[in-house]
């Protein structure tokens, strides 16, 4: 049996979302095995709230799982995950740069910050004792990252990172998603270029997100950085999903409305039924992260959704906090059924698609209006 960790959330939502710890600690484990084969080892991003999860419970997983070294983006979110996993055998790293004036924070929370300029390496340095940093060198995205220059600069007075205990040397890859990109072969070896000027760092040498753990021993190094595949995205669209779904979403049906030609559904009339239609309502809109792009109109076709096995078309325009659906394929459906929204049929990479987007946008943009309930983890029972 699986058992639920406390749910969270408001307490009478007609929604659900379900996260699965232990397909995540699944994931993460696949994403660590699959390094350890490389010689490297594996870190988890839990960035933007577990990538929309929720961090606490996802890091509590992780760390169960054996994962000690963490990303945020932001500081806060580390100050946050420090609260969560307090012990000094964690390591958590803010992948978006020193500010100033966050010197202090990072120091009373243990945090490692990731020096994104030779202005950052300076400030932490001169902090006095050495203090644990990582380098973050640009080899292709011009976001964040020391630019090429100060890479070369760094490369010929490695002397800056005298007071700075270097926990890795890392980059971050472009198009990893893509397998066939020519860019992935010319980033992995810039890396290596670079790795290979500057000093040693005690965890090494680090390029690989989710996505470039899949593209060959060559883009490993000595440690890798997963986020999204560990919440169950798929890391290319080569071939199956390996990674495990995380999220499901269910919502109950408010209301069900019998119509016929001519009439349309929702807002700016933007579905004409054809002829007897069965509308079923749902408390799930783009205030929710359900994206107005699922709906009749915006982009391409609209998303479905399931009851069972059978699939029910989202009709209509989807508004701030409802979407209406076809449910005349399923005529034993009745109000208070639950109508899956993403599930085994409806991945999140699937959702992505008819949007026009990313799974990453889609688990980021999960609303904070669902029950929330975690099943599997440490605090649950074995099955
Ligand atoms: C978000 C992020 C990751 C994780 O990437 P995924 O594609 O989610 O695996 C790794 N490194 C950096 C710098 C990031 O910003």
């Amino acid at each position: 049996m699986m058992s639920a960790t406390p749910l969270t959330g408001p307490p009478h939502a007609p929604t659900e979302l379900i996260v699965d710890l232990d397909a995540l600690a699944d994931n993460w484990r696949l994403l660590r095995d699959r390094a350890a084969a490389g010689g490297a080892a594996a870190s988890a991003v839990v960035k933007a709230d577990g990538y929309g999860l929720g961090i606490a419970p996802v890091a509590r997983a992780l760390h169960a799982a054996g994962c000690r070294t963490f990303f945020t983006a932001h500081l806060d979110e580390a100050v946050a995950l420090r609260a969560v996993l307090p012990g000094t055998e964690t390591e958590i790293g803010v992948l978006n740069g020193l500010l100033p004036g966050d010197a202090e924070v990072y120091r009373a929370h243990r945090l490692v910050p990731t020096l994104n300029d030779l202005g950052q390496i300076d400030h932490w340095r001169a902090l006095g004792a050495p203090l644990p940093a990582a380098v973050h060198c640009d080899t292709g995205m011009a976001r964040l990252g020391l630019p090429p220059a100060e890479t070369d600069r760094l490369a010929a007075e490695p002397e800056r990172l005298d007071g700075v205990h270097l926990r890795y040397v890392m980059s971050h890859l472009v198009t990893a998603d893509d397998p066939d990109a020519a860019i992935n072969a010319h980033q992995r070896d810039a890396f290596a270029d670079l790795v290979a000027r500057l000093p040693a760092a005690s965890g090494g040498a680090m390029l690989a997100n989710s996505s470039g753990c899949f593209l060959g021993n060559g883009w490993l190094f000595d440690a890798v950085r997963p986020g999204v595949g560990i919440y169950g995205v798929a890391p290319n669209d080569r071939g199956p999903n390996p990674m495990r779904p995380v999220v499901s979403l269910s919502a109950k049906i408010l209301q069900i409305r019998d119509v016929d030609a001519p009439q349309t559904v929702g807002y700016g009339a933007a579905y004409s039924v054809a002829g007897p239609t069965r509308v079923a309502t749902v408390a799930v809109g783009y205030a929710d992260g359900y994206l107005r792009a699922l709906g009749t109109g915006p982009i391409g076709e609209a998303a479905v959704a399931h009851v069972g096995d059978k699939e029910v078309p989202v009709i209509g325009r989807v508004s701030m906090d409802l979407t209406t659906l076809d449910v005349t394929a399923v005529p034993e459906v009745a109000v208070g059924d639950r109508i899956e929204m993403i599930g085994p049929h409806n991945t999140v990479d699937r959702l992505a698609d008819a949007a026009g987007t990313i799974g990453y946008e889609i688990l980021t943009g999960l609303g904070t209006r669902y029950r929330r309930r975690y099943i599997g983890g440490p605090d649950g029972e074995a099955r």
